[in-house]
């Protein structure tokens, strides 16, 4: 089997921030690293899971929505995969402070309710408000 792409990326490489890691056709993948890979400090699975809620939300609502793609959790635990059609990081930088900005004023997770999720008690409101604040301040800077 071909090796796919994400696994192309060297990940000693790769730290704390934004990336365009490919393109395909008008679908450009991004990567919003929270945590440096391999770095012993990794996103809790209910934070990742609350902030997969909200960021959804922002996007999703945010003046790109018909561009957005796929938002959604690494494996990995080091951060998301943002997909957005025929979007630059010149865009999507400015967009995903922006979207950052918005999320940490949630005082409610959307779509957190049993019949919404498929975990609905596996979620950490305060915890993903701390982790989008620690981020931001890093892409920020
Ligand atoms: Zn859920």
């Amino acid at each position: 089997m071909d090796k796919i792409k994400s696994f192309e990326i060297n990940h000693d490489e790769h730290h704390i921030g934004l990336y365009m890691s490919h393109q395909e056709y008008s679908i450009y993948t991004y990567d919003m690293r929270f945590k440096t890979p391999n770095g012993g400090d990794y996103l809790d699975s209910a934070v990742m899971h609350t902030i997969e809620h909200i960021l959804a939300t922002c996007y999703r609502n945010s003046k790109y929505r018909e561009q957005v793609v796929y938002f959604g959790p690494m494996g990995c635990r080091t951060g998301f995969y943002l997909l957005m059609r025929d979007l630059d990081i010149d865009k999507v930088l400015p967009l995903t402070v922006e979207m950052l900005r918005l999320a940490i004023q949630f005082d409610t997770i959307p779509g957190s309710t049993k019949s919404e999720c498929g975990n609905y008690l596996e979620h950490d409101l305060e915890g993903a408000i701390r982790e989008m604040k620690k981020y931001l301040s890093n892409i920020t800077q």
